[in-house]
């Protein structure tokens, strides 16, 4: 009979579920429904694997991490499963360089001590101590890029950013955590749109996930939408007009909120161009980030044009 180990105990379940199991041992595990719909009990496997069926309605994103349902969860080999929350382990990293990206946002190449297991576009936790730590989103792909590479917005008074505005360099050792998230491409689906909207340094998982789609060989359109109130906010600009330039499924479209219309940005809110463009976004796959009002906003528009909710992946910061 398979054995699940929790927190260190094994358990076998018989022919009850793994959320049956546990809590009948008085393990105390968040639920609700108990029927697979409402997600509460979401846990994710570490060792072997669950059946498709404890994955169903779960987002691509978060199935591919093997996450899973314990409420519809019946193993038919051993597994090691954790809450969300817990395994995410720390690690060290040597800073390899800083550089200003604009005169708010700095990039930040990071060289794991070990290599990490990560997805572009999911987050890392950054340490400025052990008790004090903040979450940073990763603009690297694994397959094309041998650093970490963040983009870190300077939060006026922000108790992390302002520390690494002030005192990070090259050269350096941080502590960050392993990755998480369900900010990412999923590959599968190759012809379908993709719709990204990001204010500030929001572009830092978009950017990620572009050149992951494009290096997955992803032939639907990939419209990216970068938001800013003045020009001076855009960076990564050259890197992306080159994407445009040899990768003719992708269009990237800064977008001014305040002052004159100038020729080479369009004028106004990132969300009501982006949707003006895109009126209909029935079957697209949509990825929002940056600043919380414009994510909200965002989820419930796209959504109103016809995105699936399934398909919606959003980190508001
Ligand atoms: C999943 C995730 C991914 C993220 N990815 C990135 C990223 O790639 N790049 C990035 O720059 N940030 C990112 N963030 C935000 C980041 O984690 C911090 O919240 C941010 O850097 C502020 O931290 P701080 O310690 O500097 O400010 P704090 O000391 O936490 O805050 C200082 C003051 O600023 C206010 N404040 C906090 N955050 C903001 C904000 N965003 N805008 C305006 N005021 C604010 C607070 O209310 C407080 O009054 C992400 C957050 C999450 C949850």
């Amino acid at each position: 009979m398979p054995t699940v180990v929790y927190g260190g105990q094994s358990y076998e379940c018989g022919e009850q579920s793994v959320l049956d199991c546990l809590t009948a041992q008085g393990v105390p595990i968040p639920s609700s429904c108990r029927s697979g719909s409402c997600q509460t009990c979401l846990m994710r496997a570490i060792k072997g694997s669950v059946p498709e069926k404890a994955k169903a309605g779960l987002k691509p994103t978060l199935a591919a991490q093997n996450y899973f349902l314990p409420c519809s969860c019946y193993p038919e080999e051993n597994i090691e499963i954790v809450l969300p929350a817990e395994g995410m382990g720390k690690i060290e990293a040597t800073v390899a360089s800083v550089e200003y990206l604009n005169a708010d946002i700095l990039g930040i190449k990071l060289h794991p001590s070990k290599p990490l297991t990560y997805k572009a576009g999911q987050f890392i936790n950054f340490f400025r101590d052990a008790a004090t730590a903040r979450s940073y989103s990763l603009a690297s792909v694994p397959a094309l890029d041998h650093e970490l590479y963040l983009n870190v917005r300077k939060v006026p008074s922000g108790l992390v950013s302002g520390w690494i505005f002030s005192n990070l360099k090259a050269g350096d050792t941080v502590t960050i955590s392993e990755a998480a998230g369900d900010c990412f491409y999923v590959p599968g689906k190759p012809g379908q749109n993709i719709l990204l909207i990001g204010t500030g340094s929001g572009l830092a998982p978009l950017y990620g996930i572009i050149r992951d789609a494009l290096l997955n060989g992803h032939t639907g359109q990939i419209s990216l939408y970068h938001g800013s109130y003045n020009a001076d906010g855009f960076y990564l600009v050259k890197e992306l007009q080159k994407l445009e330039q040899y990768h003719s499924n992708f269009r990237y479209t800064p977008c001014v909120s305040e002052g004159e219309a100038q020729k080479d940005y369009a004028q106004g809110m990132v969300l009501d161009i982006a949707l003006a463009d895109n009126p209909d976004l029935s079957g697209w796959r949509i990825f929002l980030c940056g600043n919380p009002d414009m994510v909200n906003a965002a989820k419930r528009e796209t959504f109103f044009a016809g995105a699936s909710m399934n398909d919606i992946y959003a980190d508001p910061f």
